[in-house]
C-alpha cells in the first residue's frame, strides 16, 4: 500500500496548474524577479484576503517575525513574552533582535499560550507579547487584547500555521498589530519554495518593514537604517497570487478532515487537541495528545505506511541552543507533558476518504491490543 506522508503539494498543484504554468511562465520572460507588480499585487490580495491596511512580502516566516519585533523597535534589554510549545523560529526571531524570550506556560487544553501564565509574566520590561496560533488554531484574542490595551503592551501574532483561521469570525493576523504568516510549503498558503509577510493596519509598521526588508533604504541608495535583504521573489509572488482564492476551499477540506478524525476516534486514548468555540481552526496540523505510549502509536503507524510527526518533542525553554535562558526541566510542566504525549496525523486537501480511514482505523488497532496488551 502506498505511503501516506504528513503533506503533499499535488492535489493543490493539479487544480490550478495551466494558471501556475502561465503565471510562472510569464515572470521568467519578464526578466523582472524582484520586487516588482507580482510582489505588489500579491500584497493587496492578501492584505484584501486578512482585512487589513497593509502587507508586506518578505523571505521567509522567520523574517516576517524578526522584522516585525525590529519594526516595534524592540532590541537588548527588552523581554517579549511568549509560549515554549512551538516552532524554535518563534523564539528564534525575539533572540535576533537581541531582546530575551519570556516563556509563559501553555493552556493545557488548548496546548496555545495561557493569557494568565502571559500576565503573571509581564514586567517593567515587557516591550510585546508574541502569540502563536499554533497547529492553526486562534489563541484567546479576547483575553490578549484585554492584557495588552491595559497595559499598553503590543500583540504579535505568530500566525505561520494559521492563515484563514478566525477568532469571532475575524481572520487571525489582523487582530493584533501584526500578525506574521509563513509560506512554507506545507502552510495552509504553501510556496513553491520559502516565502513569507506581515499584515498590520499600522502604516508606521509598514513603512519600517518595507524599509527593513530591503537594505533600510527608503528610495535608492538612501539607507536610513541598517535593515537586511529580505524579499518574495516575484515568481513565488506569481504562485501564491493564484493559490490564495483557493485557501478557504482548501481550508475547509483540512477542518473535514479533522472532525473525521475526531468522530473516529472518539473512545481511543488518542485525544484531540481541545477546541475553542469561539474561533475556527484550519488545522495547519490536527494533532492528538496520546497519554501512554505515543512513541510506540508513532512506530505502529510507520509500519502501517502511514507517516505522523511530534510538534514538538522538546519546548523551547529546554532547547540547548536557548540554554543560556537558565530554563530548567519542570519549569512549564504543562508544555513539557504535551511534548512527551503529542503527535500530528496526516490532514491536508487532497488526502484521501479512503487514506483518511486507514489513519483512523491503523490508530484505532493500535489502542485495541494497546489495551490487550496493557501498553506493555
Ligand atoms: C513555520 C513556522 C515559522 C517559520 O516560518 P518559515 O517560513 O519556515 O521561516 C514560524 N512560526 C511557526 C509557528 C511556524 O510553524
Amino acid at each position: 500500500m502506498d505511503r501516506i506522508p504528513m503533506f503533499s503539494p499535488t492535489y493543490q498543484n493539479e487544480a490550478i496548474w495551466p494558471a501556475l504554468v502561465a503565471r510562472t511562465e510569464e515572470v521568467l520572460r519578464s526578466g523582472s524577479y524582484i520586487l516588482d507588480k507580482h510582489v505588489g499585487q500579491f500584497e493587496q490580495d492578501l492584505a484584501a484576503y486578512v482585512g487589513c491596511r497593509h502587507a508586506v512580502a518578505v523571505a521567509s516566516g522567520t523574517d516576517a517575525l524578526f522584522l516585525t519585533l525590529a519594526s516595534l523597535g524592540i532590541g537588548p534589554g527588552d523581554e517579549v513574552i511568549t509560549t515554549p510549545f512551538t516552532f524554535i523560529a518563534t523564539a528564534q526571531a525575539i533572540v535576533r533582535t537581541g531582546a530575551t524570550p519570556v516563556f509563559a506556560d501553555i493552556d493545557p487544553l488548548t496546548l496555545n499560550l495561557s493569557p494568565s501564565t502571559a500576565a503573571s509574566a509581564v514586567t517593567a520590561r515587557t516591550a510585546a507579547i508574541l502569540v502563536v496560533h499554533l497547529f492553526g488554531q486562534p489563541c484567546d484574542m479576547d483575553a490578549f487584547q484585554e492584557l495588552a490595551n491595559a497595559r499598553g503592551i503590543p500583540i504579535i501574532e505568530d500566525a505561520a500555521q494559521a492563515l484563514g483561521a478566525r477568532w469571532h469570525g475575524q481572520l487571525v493576523g489582523g487582530i493584533g498589530d501584526a500578525g506574521a504568516l509563513s509560506f512554507f510549503p506545507s502552510k495552509t498558503l504553501g510556496a513553491a519554495g520559502d516565502g513569507g509577510a506581515i499584515v498590520t493596519n499600522r502604516s508606521d509598521l509598514d513603512a519600517s518593514l518595507r524599509m527593513l526588508r530591503s537594505h533600510g533604504a527608503t528610495e535608492r541608495y538612501l539607507h536610513i537604517a541598517l535593515g537586511t535583504n529580505s524579499r518574495l521573489d516575484e515568481m513565488q509572488a506569481a504562485i501564491l497570487a493564484v493559490k490564495l482564492p483557493m485557501l478557504d476551499e482548501w481550508n475547509r477540506e483540512r477542518v473535514q478532515i479533522a472532525r473525521g478524525y475526531t468522530e473516529r476516534l472518539a473512545g481511543t486514548n488518542c485525544v484531540p487537541v481541545a477546541q475553542d468555540s469561539r474561533g475556527e481552526s484550519v488545522f495547519g496540523q490536527f494533532t492528538v495528545r496520546v497519554t501512554d505510549k505515543r512513541d510506540s502509536l508513532k512506530a505502529h503507524l510507520a509500519s502501517c505506511g502511514i507517516s505522523s510527526a511530534v510538534h514538538y518533542p522538546k519546548p523551547l525553554h529546554l532547547q540547548p541552543a536557548l540554554s543560556g535562558l537558565g530554563y530548567q526541566v519542570g519549569d512549564l510542566p504543562e508544555a513539557e507533558r504535551a511534548a512527551a504525549e503529542v503527535l500530528s496525523l496526516p490532514c491536508y486537501p487532497g488526502l484521501s476518504a479512503s487514506a483518511q480511514r486507514r489513519v483512523s482505523n491503523a490508530v484505532g488497532d493500535w489502542h485495541v491490543h494497546a489495551d490487550l496488551d496493557g501498553r506493555g
